[in-house]
């Protein structure tokens, strides 16, 4: 059998760009680009307001597009978690990438490497988080092994751990020894302190985040002064994400916010009471799916958890008319249960269009190799554009 010249999905979505939304075909990840707009430039009106930098998290979108799209509305560049990830943004065009994030293995340290000398060469920069110094050993050899004509520096973040208990070391002297052993390499700088607060961002109440982010700038103002006591500037302190950056922005000691989901928004973040001084992000991102089946009690569509991840909730069918509200029940991996949940719903019909808001975000774009972009609304919008989920997968 001979092999297809061309892969048939690439064609089909080549073909969609300027049709009608109803030609998109289901599951599908498709964003609504005028609602992503609208988030992109509330984000860069807050930093400003607020004289901050922003560094969203692309671990979020995966995507060098939409990587470009926010360095073009302001933002300084972007965060990454993984080497991949920095490398598939770099290949990309952005030119300033921060892996917030521990790399211990010699072989991704020879890549992680590699692609500080590349960025400097191209007028760019690479930095990264640390928490031990073993890491910092290990990433001075690499550093060290790499070098061309041209040496580069590669900026290091200490990172504490202020309440997620996850990486870090605790705040305070442990974080002023790792400042002093990346200054005994030539090749690193110590760029001051990485301090991100996972478990507040999904805390409920505002009240709740305000108290667990004002645990944290005390945690980071100590640590700082400590570091400082012994001659050491920090430069910059970066974290928040988008439950809790109001907090940091507004704390007067991080200069630099890394929230990723605020571009999309999810239905977990959804559940967040709005902190009234927070921008008023918006759903920006849908997995589009059509009924299937449809019985007396229920219907069936034909979007399951190999369409949106779960790990945050299931998906929230999103409503356009008021009062036609429908409830999301898990059909495994590839059916949505829909059951009507307001005053005026009924069961839908068999090849009605729906849109489900997905419970995280970043999961869920990573199930797909492409984002439909769809502009003028989801219901009588148009393909605007296909946008690759570049860094799908992109692990290592
Ligand atoms: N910074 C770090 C280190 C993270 O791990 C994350 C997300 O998990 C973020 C920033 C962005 O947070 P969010 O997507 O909730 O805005
Ligand atoms: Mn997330």
């Amino acid at each position: 059998m001979k092999p297809p010249t061309k892969t048939p999905v690439s064609e089909a979505l080549a073909a969609l760009v300027g049709q009608h939304a109803d030609a998109i075909d289901t599951p599908a990840l498709v964003v609504d680009l005028d609602a992503m707009q609208r988030n992109l430039a509330r984000m860069a009106e807050f930093a400003k307001k607020h004289d901050i930098r922003w560094r969203p998290h692309a671990k979020m979108h995966k995507s060098a597009a939409l990587a470009r799209l926010q360095v073009q509305a302001g933002a300084v560049g972007v965060c990454v978690q993984k080497t991949a990830e920095a490398e598939v943004m770099a290949a990309g065009g952005v030119r300033d990438i921060y892996i917030s994030n521990e790399v211990i293995s010699p072989a991704k340290l020879v890549r992680v490497a590699k692609l500080a000398h590349q960025l400097s060469a191209e007028g760019g920069q690479l930095a990264i988080a640390v928490d031990s110094a073993e890491g910092i050993t290990r990433l001075a050899r690499a550093m060290n092994e790499a070098r061309t004509d041209k040496p580069a520096v590669i900026d290091v973040f200490v990172e504490i751990d202020v309440g997620q208990g996850r990486c870090g070391v605790p705040p305070g002297p442990a974080a002023v020894a790792l400042a002093h052993e990346i200054r005994k390499h030539a090749p690193l700088r110590f760029a001051g302190l990485q301090a991100y607060h996972g478990k507040a961002q999904h805390l409920r109440s505002a009240q709740q985040r305000r108290e667990a982010i004002s645990v944290v700038v005390e945690d980071v103002t100590h640590t700082r002064k400590l570091i400082e006591a012994e001659g050491v500037a920090v430069d910059l302190v970066t974290g928040a994400g988008t439950g809790s950056l109001v907090c940091e922005a507004a704390s007067g000691v991080f200069g630099e916010l890394q929230a990723g989901s605020f571009l999309f928004m999810d239905a977990d973040y959804a559940q967040n009471e709005r902190d009234p001084a927070a921008p008023n992000f918006e759903h920006a991102l849908f997995v589009k799916t059509q009924v299937i089946s449809a019985g007396a009690e229920h219907a069936v569509c034909d979007a399951g958890h190999k369409s949106h991840a779960i790990d945050s909730g299931l998906p929230k069918v999103h409503t356009l008319a008021p009062g036609k509200e429908l409830s999301f029940a898990n059909g495994g991996d590839e059916h949505g249960i829909l059951r009507p949940a307001g005053a005026n719903t009924r069961i839908p019909a068999i090849g009605q269009m729906l849109w489900l808001v997905p419970g995280h975000c970043d999961p869920t774009v990573n199930l797909y190799d492409f984002m439909i972009g769809v502009s003028g609304g989801l219901l009588n919008g148009k393909v605007e554009r296909i946008i690759r989920v570049d860094a799908r997968g992109a692990l290592t």
